[in-house]
């Protein structure tokens, strides 16, 4: 059974930008032939050398139902619990009230928690991300999906995590 790593986050901070990229490194490999690019929720990937199974929870319907606030699903919900790997994905430079309901969300499962300051683009940036130590998890790495900034980084601390 492969380990699940789960990508959570507010919208718009750059969850499927970040799980494409990890995707399309690995199509190249496996599948040349250009197709359907609708967003998938799940997909095995190679990160390093480990096979693993990433989790877009932000590709969950939210279910207006439901006691949790809007903004994360029921699934999304059991996903954090049952990941192997939390990838809690910030703007570094835009951190809004939803954020911090998503650190009160994690905070029981904060061990299994990277936090990954997305947006990171340019290296004065990097400043920012010391900010946002003060939220407590243990590892703080910033990134720049769109921009492949420091994703090695990010791809050495899943694997040492796995
Ligand atoms: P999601 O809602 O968390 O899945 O976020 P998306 O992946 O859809 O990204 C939301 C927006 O942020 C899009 O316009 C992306 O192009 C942009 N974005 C994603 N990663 C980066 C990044 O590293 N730097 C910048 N400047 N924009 C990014
Ligand atoms: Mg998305």
């Amino acid at each position: 059974i492969l380990p699940k790593v789960v990508v959570v986050g507010r919208p718009n901070v750059g969850k499927s930008t970040l799980f494409n990229r990890f995707l399309r490194e690995r199509k190249a490999i496996t599948d040349p032939t250009p197709g359907v690019t609708r967003d998938p929720i799940e997909a095995s990937c190679i990160i390093g050398n480990r096979e693993l199974l990433l989790i877009d929870t932000g590709g969950f319907k939210l279910e207006r139902d439901d006691e949790f606030d809007e903004l994360v699903s029921k699934k999304a919900v059991q996903m954090i619990g049952e990941g192997d790997l939390i990838l809690f994905l910030m703007d570094v430079m835009d951190v809004t009230p939803e954020d911090e309901a998503f650190i009160e969300l994690l905070r029981p499962y904060e061990e299994k928690v990277i936090l990954v300051a997305n947006k990171v683009d340019t290296v004065e940036k990097e400043n920012e991300v010391w900010n946002l130590y003060s939220y407590g998890f243990s590892t703080v790495l910033g990134i720049s999906a769109e921009h492949n900034r420091n994703i090695y980084d990010l791809e050495d601390a899943i694997t040492s995590r796995l």
